[in-house]
């Protein structure tokens, strides 16, 4: 453990700015709302469009038409989004006398969409809550006015989240990274990304951390902001599908994960550090899965040198390093990008759900 990330006094801001955020209305999704909600799915193997919906209770038409998909194709490693289907989208069971409704807000929704779908006035539904104004948040619990005579099926709202390009674009509805196990986040406004981005980083996380249990915690640069647009120090980073993503070392370096801290061939735990970049290189080419990670060409060379060594195939390497065909040869996920020593610059692919991602 290295000291703690935030001083004392930082703290309490962020207490206060999150209250604030809370009394405006605009509480961001954060992880555990979103897998009450919305959640992604990693295709696995042999796995069909009917099995995932029957697992997550949804109607094979229901994950479609959440994901933009014509046919009924879907291909391993790919990233579904799955709505909330089973229990929180049938329709809600007829309150018995004297008993009252519940719903549960998920993004998307407002005041008067819920009171029209449940049959009663916004106002009542108001009141019934003690709500001035007419914000909610996802993950917040309504209680129906027991005279409301709608059924309350709501229709899934939609799951946009990337709008536009990496360098010209923005982020709506967007999914948090949270704190969680063997990961360090250096700026926790900027976190926010596509929830099939934060999917494809924390599993790619947790697979290296099953095969070497015992590593350091991994710096997490920056993502997006909650709406995307320009981040400063970026020319990137604009619509949700981008993420720096520090190494693993030997030896844990003064300073990391705080900061970025510059690898080699001598410091750098390059089994650990290839083991990350060939967890998320296996989405590559799929809908929402990696389309390329940016690292200088030394240090392909270093990880390509481990691999030789360390009985990787060579098809792999291939398929993964650009190294050994040129710095700036088209071929390989991971692309040769100056200065980039310190950290990978992953970037993800639009998914089907996206229709404005570019
Ligand atoms: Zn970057």
């Amino acid at each position: 453990m290295g000291s703690s990330p935030l001083i004392p006094g930082k703290t309490a801001v962020l207490g206060v700015a999150t209250a604030a955020v809370v009394a405006l209305g605009l509480w961001p999704f954060e992880a555990n709302a979103v897998r009450r909600h919305y959640t992604a799915h990693v295709v696995k193997r042999g796995e069909s469009l009917s099995k995932i919906a029957k697992d997550y209770e949804c109607s094979v038409r229901e994950l479609k038409r959440a994901n933009g998909i014509q046919g009924a194709k879907i291909h391993r490693g790919e990233a579904l989004a799955i709505p909330p289907c089973g229990r929180a989208h049938k329709p809600a069971p007829k309150a018995r006398t004297g008993e009252a409704r519940r719903h549960r807000v998920v993004r998307g929704e407002s005041l008067s969409r819920i009171a029209r779908n449940y049959g009663c006035s916004t106002d009542a539904l108001r009141r019934q809550n003690g709500i001035e104004g007419s914000v909610i948040y996802p993950g917040q619990e309504l209680t129906i006015p027991t005279d409301a005579s709608g059924p309350g099926t709501l229709p899934a709202p939609t799951v946009e989240q990337s709008v536009g390009k990496p360098q010209k674009g923005r982020l709506v509805n967007a999914t948090r990274l949270t704190n969680g196990k063997g990961y360090y986040l250096r700026r926790k406004d900027r976190t926010y990304g596509t929830l099939e981005t934060v999917t494809h980083i924390k599993r790619a996380i947790s697979t290296v951390r099953k095969k070497y249990p015992k590593l350091h915690r991994l710096a997490i640069g920056d993502l997006s902001s909650r709406h995307g647009g320009p981040l400063s120090g970026h020319r990137s980073h604009q619509s949700g599908r981008d993420i720096d993503i520090g190494l693993y070392y030997e030896k844990r370096p003064s300073g990391y994960p705080a900061e970025f801290v510059p690898g080699s061939a001598n410091n750098l735990d390059l089994a650990a550090t290839w083991s990350l970049v060939e967890a998320l290189a296996s989405s590559a080419g799929k809908p929402g899965g990696v389309e390329r990670i940016f690292l200088d060409y030394s240090l392909q060379k270093a990880l390509y040198s481990w691999g030789r060594k360390h009985g990787v195939r060579k098809q792999t390497l291939r398929k993964i390093l650009q190294y050994p065909r040129g710095r700036w040869a088209d071929d390989g996920i991971v692309q040769h990008f100056p200065n980039h020593v310190d950290h990978l610059h992953v970037r993800f692919r639009c998914t089907r759900s996206d229709k404005a991602c570019q």
